[in-house]
């Protein structure tokens, strides 16, 4: 048992399918206190217990906290990241489809507030990322494609994930891969990096079968980012430090 006080936890985007993950693992650890819950239109959620849940508009009503765990959508993160820096709490979002424009406000609050932001908080995908990178490196002149499968509900394409893979590509052997996108059926989340050469291929691949590996590891980010002082860290670093990125 945790004998600091637990860390204070506004999820925001909690009535979508991560948001009532994280509801619900969160409720089972004691180191963490959800304290809100915010979701478009606020309407009850079974998972929140007696956490309050509170529409988008009035998410500056919310009660103190000291982070952010933010699965929601792109038009959502505008107002969410002001209440941060309003607030100096800590951000952790896992929302994808984020404009240029919204990377370099993340960039800019990160002056102020602790902020993290990825496309996939699985540690398999973090190891993978390194894999991807150093694979690259040692292959320059191979055909490089980076194909993802996921639900038929996923608005984005190419998943953040693809990308955040297709940039480990670029850092390793110094050019972009090519990009394949699949979406069918309840898919949580494939990626497959092929690296291709002649007469020969390599295949790096990651499946997630459940999407509760995204909410632990968010929530695990949570813990560590509140009460880190200022900047921009990535989830690789934060959890398994090193080299990973
Ligand atoms: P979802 O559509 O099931 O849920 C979206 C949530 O956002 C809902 O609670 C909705 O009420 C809320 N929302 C919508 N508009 C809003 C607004 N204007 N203000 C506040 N809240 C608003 O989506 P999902 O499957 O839970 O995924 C959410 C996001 O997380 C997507 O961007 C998805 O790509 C991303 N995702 C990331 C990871 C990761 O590991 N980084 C994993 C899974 C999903």
């Amino acid at each position: 048992m945790s004998t600091r006080s637990p860390v204070r936890v506004l999820i925001h985007g909690a009535s979508g399918r991560m948001g009532r993950a994280l509801l619900r693992l969160a409720a089972e650890r004691d180191d963490l206190a959800v304290v809100a819950a915010v979701s478009a239109r606020g309407d009850a959620l079974p998972e929140a217990g007696a956490v309050p849940v509170l529409p988008a508009a009035r998410l500056s009503d919310a009660p103190a906290f000291d982070v952010v765990v933010d699965f929601s959508l792109p038009e959502a993160f505008d107002p969410l990241l002001a209440t941060c820096l309003a607030r100096g709490a800590a951000l952790v979002s896992g929302t994808t489809g984020l404009s240029a424009g919204q990377f370099a406000a993340l960039d800019a609050a990160a002056a102020r507030i602790p902020a993290l932001w990825a496309p996939n908080f699985s540690v398999g995908v973090a190891v993978l990322t390194e894999l991807v990178r150093q694979a690259s490196a040692a292959l320059p002149g191979w055909d490089a494609d980076v194909v993802e499968a996921h639900h038929i509900h996923k608005k984005d394409a190419p998943s953040g994930t693809a990308l955040q893979l297709g940039a480990a590509v670029e850092a390793g052997r110094g050019r972009a891969p090519h990009y394949a996108s699949l979406r069918a059926g309840d898919i949580v989340g494939e990626h497959t990096v092929q690296l291709a050469g002649a007469g020969e291929r390599l295949e790096l691949v990651h499946r997630a079968t459940n999407r509760d590996i995204f909410a632990r590891g968010a929530l695990e980010a949570a813990r560590r980012l509140a009460g880190r002082g200022s900047g921009r860290v990535g989830f690789g670093a934060l959890l398994l430090g090193g080299a990973a990125r």
